[in-house]
């Protein structure tokens, strides 16, 4: 069965909860294309607003992160059954501003994996190379230490529908997007090291996402390639026109 497209909007610190409510309500009163899944990560503070708006609308909701203990003592956290509670069906592990300035780590990310999928949360766990990293040819090597150490202990069974998102750093809010054809070779390496950690079907059934500067004027053809499942949008996906503009390129 092919796998059905996801365009998944990031709002990262942006927006009110009044106006992450206003701009949920535009593109789930604004969306046609009902071929392809959709799904918008508000700030923590609006997931319950955003998904109560939302809720008997095609349009999913996302948490940004979690913390991998449920409840407790840890000032600041927001653990998985409260974000399940909320509303979200998924959440973003490990985006590149995550390790960046708040230092996670491949441990960090698997930690959050586990705790995700335990919740009943589905992962959508970002990997990615910086810019010096491909100059130098490391690409592959880094996906793969970042989902190795993500995914360590899980078995094939367990991955609850697990995304990925390749997201090269320095196309990540920069303008610069990857070619259509390096996405897909990334998308191409990924689904034959899921295939070799897990299995084949895993590989096959494993939605992969392509994030960095997506926009609706580059959205064809990325979203065209074979191995491309989808986009993880930033900046493009606060504006309602430009974030549907991108679900309509498919
Ligand atoms: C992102 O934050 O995941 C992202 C891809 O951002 P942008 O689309 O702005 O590059």
């Amino acid at each position: 069965m092919a796998r059905r497209k996801l365009i998944a909007g990031n709002w990262k610190m942006h927006k009110t909860v009044a106006e992450s409510v206003g701009l949920a309500g535009q593109v789930a009163t604004e969306l046609k294309n009902r071929q392809v899944d959709v799904l918008v990560a508000p700030t923590a503070l609006a997931l319950a607003a955003v998904a109560s708006r939302l809720a008997g609308t095609p349009v999913m909701v996302a948490a940004q992160n979690l913390f991998w203990e449920d409840h407790g003592a840890y000032t600041g956290e927001v653990g998985g059954p409260l974000i399940r509670a909320a509303g979200a069906s998924h959440v973003i592990i490990g985006h590149s501003e995550r390790r960046q300035f708040f230092g996670e780590s491949e441990k960090t990310a698997g930690l959050r994996v586990a705790a995700a999928l335990a919740a009943g949360l589905v992962p959508i766990l970002c990997v990615g190379e910086a810019l010096a990293e491909r100059e130098k040819d490391q690409t592959e090597g880094v996906l793969e230490s970042q989902l190795a150490g993500a995914l360590a202990g899980m078995g094939a069974a367990g991955l609850g529908g697990l995304i990925v998102a390749y997201e090269p750093v320095w196309a990540i809010g920069t303008g610069l997007n990857a070619s259509p054809e390096q996405a897909n070779q990334a998308h191409a390496f990924i689904r034959s090291w899921l295939a070799y950690r897990f299995d084949k079907k895993v590989a096959k059934a494993t939605r992969i996402l392509y994030g960095g500067s997506v926009k609706p004027a580059n959205a064809a053809g990325l979203l065209t390639q074979s191995e491309v499942d989808g986009a993880l949008v930033g900046g493009a996906s606060l504006n309602v026109h430009d974030f549907l503009g991108i679900i309509e390129a498919i």
